[in-house]
């Protein structure tokens, strides 16, 4: 069973060397007695949230440290080899917490969702039809309460999540703008995904003004995914209840100090709402999200990115590349294809 190993907990940027690829045995039977679900893994995600997972545990996270010397986890799409539990059986398809390794023997089978959709690309349940699809979902429609017309705002907007923030935005009738970190990036933003305007952070000296271009009138909602100077920029940008939906702050994720924000008083003047959240908390309202996305995606009103990186060996490469910016859309690796 190939695995992918923690070597040691990470301080700063997470590299590749941070990992080990190696292979133990494993019996493909589940014990007897066992309610667990031995899976062989096909698809894992690669989600920028696992980077709090390499961290020493004493610092405060909602979800438990990796622990060195063993296989990580995430979101995955697996296949059932063999089921102690009445819910599964032998074939079933699901996506949710696994390990990263060729198969797994799961034990915390609430975390699993059944796969019954099969006419679409199966690695879409890592992410339009799996946890970066649902974060889109709820941070864009629960926590936004977006209005048709409204200016909405972006960040790391060619991602998992961000691309379908975007096209949600537009299929209801906004004005949307991206930001990301790449002139292909932008050219994606702006040509696949339909958004009306995207720009390259990376070459703004001044974020603000940047913002100022694209909104003269100020920002009604923005869906933040970065942190840090981009939500200062914002904050000075934003409309009256204006609101800003807190999905992730990845600039801050591998910093010992994060930067500070200064702009804060912007809520108040203009009696806008800043609202954090955890996509698990909406997990409930999985069937109402694949029922509207799912007509989407056959009818080709949303589209869908990945970067799909090959073997399990790739997969330490393809989680340190989220920090960087490496990945052109929801980063996937295959393990197997079936
Ligand atoms: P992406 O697919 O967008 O990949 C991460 C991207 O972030 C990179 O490609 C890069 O794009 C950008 N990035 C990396 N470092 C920086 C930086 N220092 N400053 C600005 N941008 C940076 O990831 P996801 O769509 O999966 O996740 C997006 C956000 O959503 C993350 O903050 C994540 O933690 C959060 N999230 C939150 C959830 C929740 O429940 N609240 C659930 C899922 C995700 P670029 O080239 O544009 O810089």
């Amino acid at each position: 069973n190939k695995q992918v190993l923690l070597r040691d907990y990470v301080t700063g940027f997470p590299k590749e060397s941070d990992m080990d690829v190696k292979t133990s045995s494993i019996k493909l039977k589940v014990p007897d007695g066992s309610k667990a679900v031995l899976v062989k893994n096909l698809y894992l995600s690669c989600d920028p949230y696992m980077r709090g997972r390499m961290n020493r545990p004493i610092i405060a996270s909602y979800i438990g440290s990796f622990q060195p010397g063993s296989p990580i986890a995430g979101y995955g799409v697996s296949k059932v080899l063999d089921s102690g539990h009445p819910d599964f059986k032998k074939g079933d398809l699901v996506w949710g917490i696994t390990g990263w390794e060729e198969y797994s023997l799961i034990t915390a089978t609430e975390s699993l969702f059944k796969i019954h959709n099969t006419d679409v690309p199966l690695s879409y349940y890592t992410g339009i039809l799996g946890m970066p699809g649902m974060t889109a979902y709820a941070g864009f429609y629960e926590i936004c309460s977006p209005k048709k017309g409204e200016y909405v705002f972006v960040s790391a907007a060619s991602g998992a999540v961000g691309q379908l923030v975007g096209q949600f935005a537009k299929l209801l009738g906004c004005y949307v703008v991206g930001s990301a970190g790449s002139k292909d990036k932008v050219d994606l933003l702006k040509n696949k995904f339909g958004f009306d305007e995207a720009f390259n952070y990376k070459e703004e000296s001044d974020l603000g003004a940047a913002l100022k271009r694209y909104f003269p009138e100020g920002i009604d909602i923005y869906f933040e995914n970065v942190g840090g100077k981009m939500l200062d920029a914002v904050l000075q940008n934003l409309r009256v209840h204006g609101r800003i939906a807190v999905c992730g702050m990845i600039s801050q994720y591998n910093l010992e100090r994060p930067e500070g924000v200064h702009s804060l008083s912007a809520l108040f003047l203009k009696q806008a709402r800043m609202e954090g959240f955890l996509v698990p908390s909406f997990y409930h309202k999985y069937s109402n999200y694949l029922e509207l996305v799912l007509p989407y995606i056959k009818e080709g009103k949303v589209t869908y990115v990945e970067d799909i990186a090959e073997g399990l060996e790739s997969g330490p490469a393809a989680l340190v590349g989220l920090f960087t910016g490496r990945n052109v859309g929801k980063q996937v690796v295959v393990v197997a294809r079936e």
